[in-house]
């Protein structure tokens, strides 16, 4: 038994996974949750054969940490990987869907970009290094590197689609940073993407493109569900953290339980909260880095899901779902053909969609006029999708603060957060707006702080 105490703030996927991964180590670990149950942004609700995800629908297997974790925590049986028919994913265009192409023959075929747009990415590769550095939002690299068409039509559905975000405000360095290795180490993305391909291969590593995509028979909250069950009473719910002060070489984290005050002893905090609840449990050991921590934007998300019977659908599902380009001015950012990725998502003869709405793209969405907006995205999905009928079922989460947006500048935070750390040791800030949104970034960050303590 390592006796050092450890506490971590929050039970969404990376304060569990963290936790999970110190006790193993023996740490004495408690995690400290406002909410009644483990999962954060990830939510499942099941009923009547309808399984709504909330929030992430899926998750990538970046890392090996996530097949060790169901390994050992039994979760096989509830495993499941995505029908290889989710490899096919849709743009939308002129108010039609146009398949992504996924090689250069179906590239020179495709509809959706113009004779013009496919040529200019063939002088891609002779294109400079831009002398901006990480001074580059995606739209400016995009553009400058594959072309205008190429950012509408590609980027932009596909940032909407990973950060609910707007290409013109997310910093490429922070939000893709392999993205911008290509160009930095290989000159070029063709280029680049050839000469990482063979490094991955040599190394045995996954691509995120190459990655598989999985969930759970019972959903994504299958997963914080067997890490909180594993940690047992070293969970505690309904605990809202206020404040961390110093005592000695340690720190006092202080939190209310049903209207009553308790503290708590450790060597060591990790904090994954949101950054805006992080803000004000710091501030008083460092003005500057809670600024920097109120600073970063998370757009609302207005996540709805749909259920209608298959015979009322006379185009056929063979894929992910599609994604809106900003362009196309609908409202919302696209739609996932959730019943089509994974099994049991809604009783057999009914198909069910999760459709994604706002974002940084639209922020103006609030949740007091819901059920006019649902309204009108159901009106344009119907009229994409080709559905005569009203959905069976729906239902929809509301998420005030959805994602983290690594815009511009970001740099200076993540560098900061750093030195914070550096100036406080035994303070942590992790958590999704530091290395990655994705839960697979959060599972492969918690495993590196773990490995870092
Ligand atoms: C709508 C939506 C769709 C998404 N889709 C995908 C997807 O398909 N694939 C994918 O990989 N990723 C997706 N993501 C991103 C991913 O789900 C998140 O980035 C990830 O789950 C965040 O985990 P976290 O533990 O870092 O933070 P969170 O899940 O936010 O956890 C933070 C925890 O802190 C708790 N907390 C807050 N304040 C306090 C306090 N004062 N005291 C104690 N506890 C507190 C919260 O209740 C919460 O449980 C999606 C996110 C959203 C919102």
């Amino acid at each position: 038994m390592n006796k050092k105490k450890i506490i971590v703030l929050g039970a969404g996927i990376s304060g569990l996974v963290t936790a999970y991964l110190l006790a193993q180590k023996g740490y004495d670990v408690t995690v400290i949750e406002k909410k009644s149950e483990p999962g954060g942004s990830i939510e499942t609700v099941k009923e009547n054969g309808y399984l709504f995800d909330r929030g992430p629908n899926s998750a990538l297997e970046t890392t090996p940490v996530i097949s060790k974790l169901i390994d050992e925590l039994n979760l096989h049986d509830q495993l499941v990987y995505a029908n290889k028919a989710a490899n096919k994913r849709y743009i939308l265009r002129n108010n039609r869907i146009h398949s992504l192409p996924m090689n250069p023959i179906a590239f020179l075929k495709t509809g959706l970009f113009s004779t013009k747009a496919k040529l200019r990415l063939f002088a891609e590769p002779f294109i400079a290094k831009s002398k901006d550095g990480y001074y580059q939002s995606v739209a400016e690299f995009v553009t400058r590197r594959l072309g205008k068409e190429f950012l509408d039509y590609a980027i932009n559905p596909f940032v909407a689609g990973v950060y609910a975000g707007r290409p013109e405000e997310l910093s490429v360095k922070s939000a893709f940073p392999k993205l911008y290795a290509l160009e930095e180490i290989y000159g070029g993305l063709i280029v680049g993407t050839i000469k990482s391909i063979k490094e991955r291969k040599r190394r045995d590593e996954k691509s995120k493109q190459s990655a598989k995509m999985l969930s759970f028979k019972d959903g994504m909250q299958v997963l914080p569900l067997a890490l909180a069950k594993h940690l047992g009473e070293r969970v505690l719910y309904n605990s809202e953290v206020d404040q961390v002060t110093t005592k000695g070489n340690g720190y006092i984290v202080s939190y209310t339980k049903r209207g009553e005050r308790y503290s708590l002893e450790c060597d060591s905090v990790i904090s994954t909260l949101p950054a805006y609840i992080a803000a004000n449990i710091i501030k008083h050991f460092d003005e500057e880095a809670a600024k920097r921590l109120m600073e970063i934007y998370y757009p609302p998300v207005l996540v709805l899901y749909v259920v209608y019977a298959k015979k009322d659908i006379s185009r056929a599902l063979d894929g992910f779902g599609f994604l809106i380009p900003s362009r196309e001015n609908k409202s919302f950012l696209g739609a996932i053909w959730s019943s089509i990725i994974f099994p049991g998502r809604s009783p057999d003869d009914k198909a069910a969609f999760t459709l994604f709405i706002g974002g940084a793209r639209n922020p103006e969405i609030d949740n007091s006029d819901v059920e006019l907006l649902i309204k009108k995205v159901l009106t344009e999905f119907n009229e994409i999708m080709e559905i005569k009928s009203s959905p069976i079922y729906s239902a929809h989460r509301y998420w005030a603060k959805a994602i983290p947006q690594y815009n511009l500048g970001y740099i200076e935070h993540e560098n900061y957060f750093d030195e914070f750390e550096k100036r406080n040791p035994g303070i942590i800030l992790s958590g999704n707006y530091r290395g990655g949104i994705s839960v697979g970034d959060c599972i492969k960050n918690a495993a590196a702080i773990v490995h870092k303590l």
